[in-house]
């Protein structure tokens, strides 16, 4: 029988699990040509998600429970997820029920067409702020323009991959991850279908919006080096354009021998030019802090136990 897994990274979603599970239930029930697992990773929570986990697999035993030892975010918790889980067809999940689990058989039916990689796009975003859809559509924007390899705008996690594609994002150890753009970068074949996303069931959200500016840059940063570019090419603009004032001030004061004018443009240049300087250390600085946590080539995570079994 063919096995398939539903990965879900989970940090204090204690409040909507016992929901979640029903809702997945009911879906995974009524597909019974599967052999179904449902792993969950729990992320380091600091509430009862552990406990409330711990009986649902005793309720259940398709449930395997993989508890990492500290909270390491969603990337790596996915990361550790596709390390344990054994499905020939994972699906990732989100724990908060914005990803509903109704798309599942539909994701099914596609994989066994042969795509590998079903990923469902958001037609709507329920729930979300105004704010927090313009900043991503921007920041999906200057990633797309900037990375050679195509990037779905408004899709999430939320997707069925074929063990290939589990099998080749294990192979991706970075510490500093941002897996949406693995999924793009591995290849195979993608399949896009469409949803409405739904608000949060229960629970907040674990993003703020400097979580959410720190993951755009692992985005942009992980994806290309064209910001390194960005800054050579101002900085040589900027030279260039230096060079000519410089003829034209020496000229000014051999022709015309210049008093002292020109003190606020002078502070403009000075002000202009220190401020791109920063920006290009600045930029430089992120992708040597990166280099710097990879070079240190640590295990990305620890777990502590699977299915309650210590794990050495
Ligand atoms: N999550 C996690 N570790 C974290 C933060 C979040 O495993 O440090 C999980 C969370 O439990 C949920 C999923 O990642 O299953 C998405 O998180 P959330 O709903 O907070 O993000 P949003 O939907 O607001 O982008
Ligand atoms: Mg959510």
């Amino acid at each position: 029988m063919t096995k398939v897994s539903l990965l879900i990274p989970a940090y204090n979603e204690e409040k909507v699990l016992v929901l979640l599970y029903q809702r997945i239930k009911a879906i995974i029930d009524s597909l019974s040509q599967y052999d179904w697992e449902i792993l969950f990773i729990n992320d380091g929570s600091k509430d009862n998600t552990l406990a409330v986990l711990n009986s649902l697999r005793n309720q259940d035993e398709r449930i395997n429970i993989l508890d990492l030892s500290r909270n390491y975010g969603k990337e790596v918790a996915m990361l550790a997820g596709f390390d344990y889980v054994r499905g020939d067809g994972v699906i990732i999940l989100d724990a908060d029920l914005q990803d509903p689990p109704e798309l599942i058989p539909q994701m099914l039916n596609f994989w066994e067409q042969g795509y590998d990689d079903v990923y469902a796009k958001r037609n709507s975003r329920k729930g979300e702020t105004f704010f927090k859809k313009k900043t991503s559509q921007w920041f999906y924007k200057i990633l797309q323009k900037s990375t050679k390899i195509p990037i779905q705008l408004n899709t999430g996690d939320f997707r069925l991959l074929d063990r290939k594609c589990v099998e080749a994002l294990k192979q991706i150890r970075e510490s500093n991850r941002y897996t949406k753009g693995m999924f793009s970068w591995i290849g195979y074949n993608k399949k896009e279908i469409l949803f409405d996303r739904d608000p949060r069931a229960a629970g907040e959200t674990k993003w703020n919006y400097l979580k959410l500016f720190s993951l755009a840059i692992e985005g942009i940063t992980s994806f290309t080096t064209r910001p390194l570019r960005i800054s050579t090419v101002f900085g040589g603009i900027i030279s260039f354009f230096s060079f000519l004032y410089a003829i034209y001030m020496l000229y000014d004061t051999f022709i015309y021998g210049n008093d002292v004018k020109g003190y606020p443009s002078l502070l403009v240049i000075i002000l202009f030019l220190g401020g791109i300087q920063l920006l290009s250390l600045g930029i430089m600085g992120e992708y040597i802090a990166r280099i710097f946590i990879e070079t240190k080539n640590r295990p990305t995570y620890f777990a502590r136990s699977y299915n309650g079994d210590k794990i050495i």
